[in-house]
């Protein structure tokens, strides 16, 4: 049982994060924000994905003022990232984003972070604090040195001294991020971290790299965190369609138990004894399954030894034989089929379970 460190709660659009809300997962886009059909595509996969909170680069005017149209075709919050130009800040809030990610010290100063928090206040607009270990201030790099796993001070100062600043406006609807491509550091700045604010924390791991790489940093990281109760909010950063970030972002949850998002899949890795063509097998259930929203078990193992023993467990399960694959439903055996239809008994029956009521 994960006992949650106690946050307050912001919104950002509907999306409640902190204050004991579900731990919500985000992406971003890597399409040109201006391009508002293929950005509006993209989310329209993420949020079938189980994208819950958007993120768009604006670069220009125009990608701010495109948010409108953006905001108009998607069921999710939207989230601007802006950097150094507080007009872009403001303009994004004028077209509808529910929130903004700036880092308050490098908007030109108090005069334009003002400017930026007014509007913020006058659109009911959370703003998230994102410090990177790249964007650390001068003084804080020489006081404190490049953020370490021993000392990831810089990172933590530098975001405090922003939510400061943000303090000093009145502005309080604020969660933090600090991120850094190394997971130790990640650990330890947001252990460090959480024990000295209440506002909620946006995690992860910048730049983490491709699939597998990326997600054994990301898994590694925010899974110790999510596991001490740190954590109200957090992106998987993968380079890869985004969509992937979203997935293993829900399969992290689902192996913590703090969320489930549609099926568990358990899928043997095969050995000498598999004579069946498992792979494409379990690489079809995985696809169909992704389209699927009942929390079901499903499992799709390789022969007749360990097979059944998982099958059963499962809701439902398949375990492959010499060119025969056996079904269960419930623990029961229900179906043996020749290999060449087992798939598509097997999908059929899934089909059948996501439209019991
Ligand atoms: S379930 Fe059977 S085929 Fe799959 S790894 Fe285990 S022993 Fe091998």
């Amino acid at each position: 049982m994960i006992l949650r460190r106690q946050t307050r709660k912001i919104h950002v659009g509907q999306v409640a994060v902190g204050g004991g809300s579900p731990i919500s997962v985000q992406s971003m886009t890597n399409t040109d924000t201006r391009d508002v059909e293929e950005t509006v595509a993209q989310i329209e996969r993420l949020q079938d994905a189980g994208c819950e909170i958007i993120r768009v680069a604006v670069l220009d005017t125009d990608a701010a003022a495109a948010i409108t149209e953006i905001r108009e075709k998607i069921c999710i919050p939207l989230i601007a990232d802006i950097h150094f130009d507080h007009r872009l800040a403001v303009a994004a809030m004028e077209h509808g984003a529910q929130g903004i990610r700036i880092n308050p010290g490098n908007l030109g100063g108090p005069e334009k972070l003002a400017r930026v928090v007014d509007a913020a206040k006058a659109h009911n607009v959370p703003i998230r604090v994102g410090v990177n270990s790249g964007s650390i201030e001068k003084d804080l790099l020489k006081e404190y040195g490049y953020p370490s796993e021993e000392n990831p001070m810089a990172l933590i100062e530098s975001a405090l001294r922003n939510v400061r600043l943000l303090e000093e406006y009145g502005f309080h609807e604020i969660k933090i991020s600090i991120k850094s491509s190394d997971t130790l550091t990640t650990i330890s700045g947001y252990q460090q971290l959480s024990k000295l604010t209440d506002y909620p924390l946006h995690i992860g791991v910048t730049e983490a790299g491709g699939l597998i790489a990326g997600t054994v940093k990301s898994s590694v990281a925010l899974g110790i965190l999510l596991h001490q109760g740190i954590g109200d909010t957090f992106r998987i950063s993968l380079t890869r369609d985004p969509v992937e970030e979203i997935r293993v972002g829900f399969e992290l949850l689902r192996s913590l138990k703090i969320r489930e998002r549609g099926p568990e899949l358990i899928s043997c890795p095969t050995c000498g004894r598999t004579q069946i063509d498992l792979f494409s097998i379990a690489e079809e259930v995985e696809r169909f399954v992704q389209t699927m929203e009942k929390p079901i078990k499903v499992a799709v193992m390789g022969c007749v030894v360990n097979g059944p023993g998982e099958a059963k467990e499962a809701d439902i399960g398949l375990a492959g034989g010499n060119g025969v694959g056996i079904i269960f439903k419930k623990g029961v055996l229900f179906k043996k089929v020749k290999e060449e239809e087992l798939l598509q008994t097997f999908l059929n029956e899934l089909k059948l379970i996501e439209q019991e009521q």
